[in-house]
């Protein structure tokens, strides 16, 4: 392998598989130099290195050249979604500054926050967010504000409604419910619907598209005013209070994916260049760019037909697409001067040629 990469291998953007001696694909690596790259895992000092591990398992190396670095990314993370290889660990790169919120099922939901989308197949993911602590506190606040458990997802919840059968206990595991911070479905102090529209509530703030969540808390604060129940008047108000600040906590934590919304063309190191339609941090499309006028103008038309499709718009991710957001998101981060190669959507034509 060692000749072989000495001989043909050369220091351009491009991405690698290791094979093991029965074909297995057991490694997808990147790299902007790909002939450094490979050449460094035969210089692995320690058995213990993760290059040496992979080394010992491979019988072959195969490689491929990508026009960039940024190709070379996103070539990476379909070879590693589509053969998983054991030495992978996907997406853990661009995880490491961007967090999430993901919405954990079961009997009554709840919110995590997380780095990533995991082996979480089909989930809904609110984010990116930077900063995973102070993500944590104000999802915590928002818990607090909404009544809604924090607790092990394998906690067992007894609804108001549901059947004596199940003899909820009378206090919880812990002392949320006793402090008003939970609405206590875990003790049956709370009936399935009413947690559930609650936790829509939640959802609705963290979408941030209406005020909903705050006008039903201001409905429910001058109802009780007005049946004279100031003590449950004063405790919405807090929670009004803590929801508007937390509003401004979420914007202010939330990575503006709305920003990236653009056709990129990175400069090709090799071959043709080819352009990316970018949608919300998010590739739609990848277009080669061609030399001609006319054939850009037509170009310029399919750009403009990719830009039309609708996206949704209510501040959720599905986990499929988490991967790809982060490393979108990681790259403009990383290189802001790449924004000088990308071109409005959808009818300002594609950034000059390489
Ligand atoms: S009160 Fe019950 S449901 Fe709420 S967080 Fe505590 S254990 Fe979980």
């Amino acid at each position: 392998m060692l000749a072989r990469v000495k001989a043909e291998a050369r220091d351009l953007p491009g991405v690698y598989e290791m094979r093991s001696a029965d074909g297995e694909i057991i490694y997808v690596g990147k790299s902007k130099k790909l002939r450094t790259r490979l050449l460094s895992y035969f210089r692995a000092q320690y058995p213990a290195d993760k290059g040496a591990r992979i080394l010992r398992e491979a019988a072959e190396i195969q490689w491929e050249y990508v026009p960039s670095e940024f190709a070379s990314l996103l070539e990476e993370l379909t070879r590693i979604k589509r053969y998983r290889p054991r030495h992978n660990v996907a997406g853990k790169r661009d995880a490491r500054h961007f967090a999430f919120i993901r919405v954990a099922r079961g009997a009554a939901e709840s919110f995590r926050v997380v780095r990533g989308a995991g082996q979480d197949e089909g989930g809904v993911f609110f984010g990116p967010f930077r900063g995973a602590i102070q993500l944590t506190e104000a999802l915590r606040e928002l818990n607090d504000a909404l009544g809604l458990r924090d607790c092990a997802l394998d906690m067992p919840m007894h609804f108001a409604d549901q059947p004596e059968l199940f003899h909820a206990p009378r206090t919880p595991g812990c002392i949320r419910h006793e402090i008003g911070k939970c609405l206590g479905p875990c003790v049956a102090a709370v009936r399935r619907d009413e947690y559930a529209e609650r936790f829509a509530l939640a959802r609705r703030f963290l979408e941030g598209a209406s005020d909903a969540p705050l006008e039903g808390l201001r409905a429910a604060m001058e109802e009780a005013s007005e049946q004279l129940a100031y003590e449950r008047a004063a405790s919405l108000r807090d929670k009004i209070t803590r929801l508007e600040s937390l509003r401004a906590q979420f914007a202010r934590l939330r990575f503006a994916v709305e920003s990236l919304s653009f056709v990129y063309t990175p400069a090709a190191a090799h071959g043709d260049a080819v352009s990316y339609v970018i949608r919300r941090g998010r590739v739609r499309a990848r277009l080669a760019l061609p030399s001609t006028t006319a054939a850009r103008r037509a170009l310029d038309g399919a750009v403009a037909a990719v830009a039309q499709v609708p996206e949704r718009l209510d501040g959720t991710v599905p986990s499929h697409e988490i991967d790809e957001l982060l490393l979108v998101t990681s790259w403009f981060t990383r290189f802001p001067k790449e924004f000088e190669r990308t071109a409005p959507l959808p009818h300002a034509g594609l950034p000059s040629e390489a």
